[in-house]
């Protein structure tokens, strides 16, 4: 086993890395930045170093201050967490170099996979369904035209190494699409620092599925079913579910069949996610494989009973998978709230504060992954997450109720959050019927403002 993991990352997920550690009785070091200092993560992990300052280029986005905080720790192993550098190939190939453990695939493999045309070629190749659209990235606006007169509008513009929903632009038809494309290449550089494109044919009425998988390196590899994150505002997850309402056992089986034959194609190992779009028909396409631990991850450890996090730490130092896909048992339903520093009645617009009080909920099928404690103050300079309520029950109505009471119970003063938006949401019939698609959350904020309803 290892013996010291760098956490290479912050905030909820920075907790979540050590909690695993600790259980497996690996120690801990947490690289935390000048505006982190009094993180829940440095107060939690057996050593803490300060990596720099708080903009992230400086520190969580700094190989060579998170490589010299693990050296002079003696960590033999890097955990990345989620964002920040989780999918940059470099800095697992001088992880590797330095020798250190890289908590993830391999760095081949993040680079396949971080490359969204490459990904799909890849993925295509194995035998995957995938979205007609560009086979690579697109060298002009005029090659944009000729790929949509191919495969007819609605088209959507994408950032071959984007995330996080950034910079993806629709368009209805020819004249969108040229006032798009340099709009859409400006955005991409300016987040990615790359401004290169991918057309899609636009899909409306579908719902993001994803398929969990752990793959260990001897070629063993199991999907943990899905999750359905359609609960979307601006391409980006605020609600998730596992099982997904539409998912039958049947669909399931050819969902994970289909991921796991993507994963022996590119002989990947660690835990992974195949991100596809299901339409009504029952049909799914691929659209793209993140190759890291995702913020959703725990209601599939919630169902599944099994902990992603202890398993990529396992699979990093060479054990074996011990379960079969038979062994992979469905049991119940979760749902996860993302709980934002942002205000639902202002345009979602991310707010600051201090924390003055903060209670969380508790009791039954209730688990609450945060970094949130009474009189911190979230710095300012990174994403608005604070907590995730995560909500078991022995079936959908359950877990629903469970997520209802646990925002009802939670308790958070001097920040305003989005639990007011969560609360409506879970209580909308039509979310509540389960019938929606990615277009749902816009549509219920568009329901809302015209019936003059209050958040
Ligand atoms: P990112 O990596 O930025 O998260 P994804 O490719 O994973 O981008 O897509 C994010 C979301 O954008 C999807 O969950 C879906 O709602 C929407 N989306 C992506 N591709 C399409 C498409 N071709 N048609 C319709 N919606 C799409």
């Amino acid at each position: 086993m290892l013996e010291k993991v760098l956490v290479a990352n912050r905030g909820e997920i920075a907790v979540r890395i050590i909690r695993a550690c600790q259980e497996l009785g690996i120690r801990t070091v947490a690289a935390y930045s000048e505006a982190d200092r009094d993180s829940m993560a440095a107060r939690l992990a057996d050593e803490a170093v300060c990596i720099g300052p708080a903009a992230p280029l400086r520190s969580y986005l700094n190989p060579p201050a998170l490589l010299s905080a693990a050296q002079i720790t003696g960590c033999d192993a890097v955990h990345p967490g989620y964002g920040f550098l989780s999918e940059n190939a470099y800095f697992a190939e001088i992880c590797t170099e330095c020798k250190l453990k890289f908590i993830g695939p391999d760095a081949a493999t993040i680079r396949l996979m971080g490359d969204k045309a490459a990904g799909r070629r890849t993925m295509q190749a194995a035998g995957l369904p995938i979205i007609p659209g560009s086979e690579s990235e697109l060298n002009s606006v005029d090659e944009a035209i000729e790929v949509a007169r191919q495969i007819r509008y609605p088209v959507l513009l994408k950032p071959t190494n984007g995330g996080g929903g950034r910079g993806m632009r629709i368009a209805n038809d020819e004249s969108e699409l040229i006032k798009a494309y340099p709009t859409a290449r400006a955005e991409a550089e300016a987040a990615f620092g790359d401004g290169s494109l991918l057309l899609e044919k636009y899909l409306s009425q579908v719902r993001h599925i994803e398929i969990q998988i752990l793959a260990d390196q001897y070629g063993h590899a199991i999907h943990l079913g899905e999750r359905d994150c359609s609960a979307q505002r601006r391409h980006q997850k605020i609600v998730e579910e596992s099982p997904s309402p539409v998912v039958d056992p049947r669909l399931r089986k050819r969902m994970g069949e289909a991921a796991l034959c993507g994963v022996s194609a590119i002989n990947y190992a660690n835990a992974g996610t195949l991100e596809f779009l299901l339409d009504p028909d029952g049909a799914f396409y691929f659209i793209e494989m993140n190759t890291r631990i995702q913020v959703e991850h725990a209601v599939t450890e919630q169902v599944c009973g099994i902990d992603l996090v202890k398993w990529q730490l396992r699979i990093a130092c060479g054990e074996r998978l011990t379960m079969e896909q038979n062994d992979v048992r469905i049991r119940g339903h979760a749902i996860e709230c993302r709980i934002n520093a942002e205000d639902p009645k202002r345009d979602f617009l991310p707010v600051a504060g201090e924390l003055e009080f903060f209670l969380p909920p508790g009791g039954p099928g209730i688990r609450i992954d945060s970094h949130l404690y009474a009189g911190y103050t979230p710095p300012g300079s990174y994403d608005s997450l604070l907590a995730k309520i995560i909500t078991w029950g022995a079936d959908r109505d359950e877990a629903l109720d469970r997520m209802r009471r646990a925002l009802r119970e939670c308790v958070i003063t001097g920040i305003k959050t989005t639990i007011p938006f969560q609360l409506a949401l879970i209580d909308d019939p039509v979310f509540r019927s389960g019938n929606i698609s990615t277009g749902y959350v816009k549509e219920l904020l568009q329901r809302w403002r015209e019936s003059g309803t209050a958040m």
